[in-house]
């Protein structure tokens, strides 16, 4: 009966998580800590019915006149402008229409970076970054996060576990993350006051963080939850999937079918992720409908080019984009400016 002892402790733990301190959920112990911490359970209320019998007996009342019909597109806010630069490797990052500054996998001292190398500081370049955004632990997708995060105080935006161990082990400022912004795949949340729906996806690749704190005979590498693609819906702004480090799957056509993006950033290196073909066939799978390719070239593994994937892409007749680092892909609404 172990097993009902457990599942009924938890159910406990999660109806009285809200009296709990955000240090206590941190840590995968305070689940069962929290059940012994005085919490009474609570009974379950019952919700009203909604079910056919209930509807087909309830009176009919007035309904409110429908909404107009926006094809649930919202309008930009600011200028309208998204902006959208690549920093080499996985790392992007995106200004919204109202200003809010984002960077997915933010690994700025890349040696492809040209604000990088040669004494330069591009984290000290850095005058304004709200969230930090990761898909999974390896260091070349941290990053410069905890460095990012202790200059410009943003938040990080991840899977539950990679959280907790980049706060615990790299020291990511406890106060820049919490349940605003920590989640898991199939979840959605919404930050820059509202602006950006985050969904992180699934992803086929592994996770694991580098612990620098390991001593002798310690394994070198934690657990940093599952890894992720990512979903940014900009409000009135384009839809981006960046997809991590993930393989090919199946369920990628799903992705198009909830997001269709309106750009895909798609790791093509090969090696660790995606070789070009299947990374073409990733980009026709989520119906994107312009692909800039990423995670190539940086390292001397990452052998693939992405003249193989363009042209794989050309027999599929999905727009492209070649960006060195630094450059820039401007949106106004959804629609590419300067072609
Ligand atoms: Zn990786």
């Amino acid at each position: 009966m172990k097993g009902a002892s457990a599942s009924s402790t938890i159910d406990a733990t999660m109806r009285c998580k809200t009296k709990l301190s955000w240090s206590g959920l941190l840590i995968i112990t305070g689940y069962i800590a929290m059940a012994t911490a005085g919490c009474e359970q609570q009974p379950e209320k019952k919700s009203a019915s909604t079910g056919p019998a209930a509807s087909a007996s309830a009176p009919l009342e007035p309904q409110p006149p429908e909404p107009p019909d926006d094809g649930g597109v919202k309008k930009p806010r600011g200028d309208g402008k998204t902006v959208i630069t690549w920093h080499g490797h996985a790392a992007f990052e995106i200004r919204t229409p109202g200003g809010a500054v984002l960077m997915i996998d933010p690994w700025l001292n890349n040696p492809k970076n040209p604000k990088a190398g040669d004494g330069k500081d591009p984290v000290g370049a850095v005058d304004k970054l709200d969230y930090v955004v990761v898909t999974h632990g390896h260091g070349d997708h941290v990053g410069d996060a905890v460095a990012l995060a202790k200059k410009t105080g943003a938040r990080l935006v991840t899977n539950f576990e990679l959280g907790t161990n980049m706060k615990q082990l790299l020291g990511y400022p406890e106060n820049q993350m919490g349940y605003d912004t920590l989640m898991n795949i199939g979840g959605e949340i919404r930050i820059a006051k509202e602006e950006v729906m985050v969904s992180l996806t699934l992803a086929v690749h592994s996770s694991g963080m580098k612990n620098p704190k390991a001593g002798d005979g310690d394994p070198e590498m934690v657990y940093g939850g599952n890894p992720t693609g990512v979903i940014l819906k900009i409000e009135g702004g384009p839809t981006i999937y960046h997809t991590g480090d993930t393989s090919y799957f199946d369920d990628m056509q799903l992705i198009g079918e909830l997001h269709s993006p309106d750009l895909a950033l798609i790791n093509i290196g090969g090696h660790f992720g995606m070789e070009p073909g299947m990374a073409a066939r990733a980009a026709s799978s989520v119906n994107a409908k312009l692909v800039v390719p990423h995670h190539f070239g940086t390292m001397p593994i990452l052998t693939a080019s992405p003249k193989g994937f363009f042209r794989k892409l050309d027999a599929t007749k999905i727009p492209y984009k070649s960006l060195e680092p630094g450059e820039q892909i401007t949106y106004l609404g959804t629609e590419v400016q300067g072609g």
